[in-house]
């Protein structure tokens, strides 16, 4: 049985990433009101398969199928790293890169091969994120977020997940792997997109209340 205050509203974060909770967590923080769950807390959910066109369309249907499963609020996101030299490559495809059980680690030794050819210029990358906020009655919010930058030829740092040792945001001389949670938390994609979805977020402290 978890702890929680009795006023608290629970908010499931629809993965199994422990990155990515420990995230989102870290951005709710702000919300007291959010007892917050993940889908390790429900081991027998299957998450429908990320077959959409669009970070857009995966992040709706892992919020909406995730809220109506389990008759929660619901908070998703699909993201990912999209590198116009390589026509969008990784993108959505980002977590299977290099097949379909890839570690990060064997996703970035593709990404490395993949761009030995390319000049500095063509180095530019940028992540994106989509984030989908739902309850069991439909979409309530989805929203998106960007963070531009260049990747590098040698890795560095280890923190952060997926492609951070190897991505260096414009401005910053430190990747997202060097430069620690809170840093990146502030500056990232995943930040972005929530602050657009902070207001939803808010209101479903009224929803309830009122
Ligand atoms: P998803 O879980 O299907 O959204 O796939 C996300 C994948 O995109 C991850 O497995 C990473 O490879 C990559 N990715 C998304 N966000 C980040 C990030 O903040 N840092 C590093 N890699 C990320």
């Amino acid at each position: 049985m978890r702890n929680h205050p009795p006023s608290s509203i629970q908010l499931v974060v629809a993965s199994r990433n422990m990155h990515k909770v420990r995230e989102f967590r870290a951005m709710l923080k702000s919300l007291p009101q959010f007892d917050i769950l993940s889908l390790c807390d429900f081991p027998n959910y299957a998450p429908p398969p990320e077959s959409g066109a669009s970070f857009e369309e995966n992040a709706v249907v892992k919020a909406t199928h995730a809220s109506v499963s389990l008759n929660q609020w619901v908070i998703a996101d699909d993201s990912g790293l999209v590198v116009p030299a390589l026509n969008g490559a990784p993108g959505i495809l980002s977590a299977r890169f290099a097949g379909q059980d890839a570690t990060d680690f064997d996703n970035r030794v593709k990404l490395l091969e993949s761009m030995r050819h390319l000049l500095d210029d063509d180095r530019h990358a940028y992540y994106e994120c989509w984030i989908a906020l739902a309850s069991p009655s439909g979409l309530k919010k989805s929203a998106r977020g960007t963070c531009e930058g260049k990747l590098l030829s040698i890795e560095r740092g280890g923190g952060g997940f997926g492609y951070d040792s190897l991505f260096v945001k414009h401005e910053y001389n430190k990747t997202f792997a060097e430069l620690g949670e809170s840093v990146k938390n502030r500056v990232s994609h995943r930040r972005k997109a929530f602050d657009k979805i902070l207001t939803s977020l808010e209101s479903i402290e009224l929803i309830q209340t009122t």
